[in-house]
């Protein structure tokens, strides 16, 4: 069945490689589809590990600049970052977050809207998705109709497993086609990838991603938890 198809898609990523890992596939299979796709990262994503301002703002640029080349790797020209500090986004209020999505929501239009799953491990990737439901209020005349949260190893199977946090995908897009792309858009964020097995590794994203093909009958799958869906 083909996947429905959608005009604008909105990504919102705490940190540059979480969109690639968690909906890579997805996302170019969006623009080949002919939808538009936009990509907002929140945090800087070296702030805690850098805490010389110089040597910070290197890492950061060169952070970015990898996410510029990730992003046309998959298609994708709109990417914006808001370098709210990594790690420590819980130091901001969560209304200004909030305010910057919706100001790219209002901006873009989104119809579906990718971002983190509530349970993972890394407290940037939950408040993204706290801000994230907090800008997506289903108010009347509001654009966004699918809210679909993606897995990031080495944080969503990372946390204390419960009932309240545990990663249940219901939604599952046939990534077959954009395996290769998204190893490519993968490889520009060397630099944070991992040996095997540590859970952030090449090997384990195609797992990872053959795991949930599989779990549905396809060769390679990126598997969401929606949040919710509005038909209009
Ligand atoms: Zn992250």
């Amino acid at each position: 069945m083909k996947m429905r198809r959608t005009n604008k898609v909105l990504v919102v990523a705490a940190h540059a490689d979480d969109e690639v890992l968690g909906c890579g596939g997805t996302i170019s299979r969006h623009v080949d589809d002919g939808d538009q796709v936009a990509i907002l990262f929140l945090a800087d994503g070296e702030g805690s590990r850098f805490d010389v301002t110089e040597q910070h703002e290197k890492e950061n640029s060169f952070r970015e600049l990898s996410a510029r080349t990730a992003s046309k790797v998959l298609g994708v020209n709109d990417v914006f970052f808001e370098r709210f500090p990594d790690n420590r986004m819980d130091s901001i209020d969560l209304l200004d977050v909030v305010k910057k999505i919706e100001y790219y929501i209002e901006s873009i239009s989104p119809d579906t809207v990718y971002t983190h799953h509530y349970g993972d491990l890394n407290l940037d990737h939950r408040l993204t998705h706290q801000a994230v439901m907090t800008a997506c209020r289903p108010q009347p005349n509001f654009s966004v109709s699918s809210i679909l949260c993606f897995e990031v190893q080495s944080s969503t199977e990372w946390q204390t497993p419960s009932q309240n946090t545990y990663f249940i995908p219901n939604w599952f897009v046939n990534i077959t086609n954009y395996v290769k792309t998204k190893h490519k858009a993968l490889s520009q964020y060397a630099n944070e990838m991992h040996k095997f097995p540590h859970a952030r590794s090449f090997e384990t994203v195609e797992c990872l991603n053959k795991w949930r093909g599989s779990s549905v009958g396809v060769d390679a799958a990126e598997a969401f938890f929606l949040a919710r869906h509005i038909l209009k």
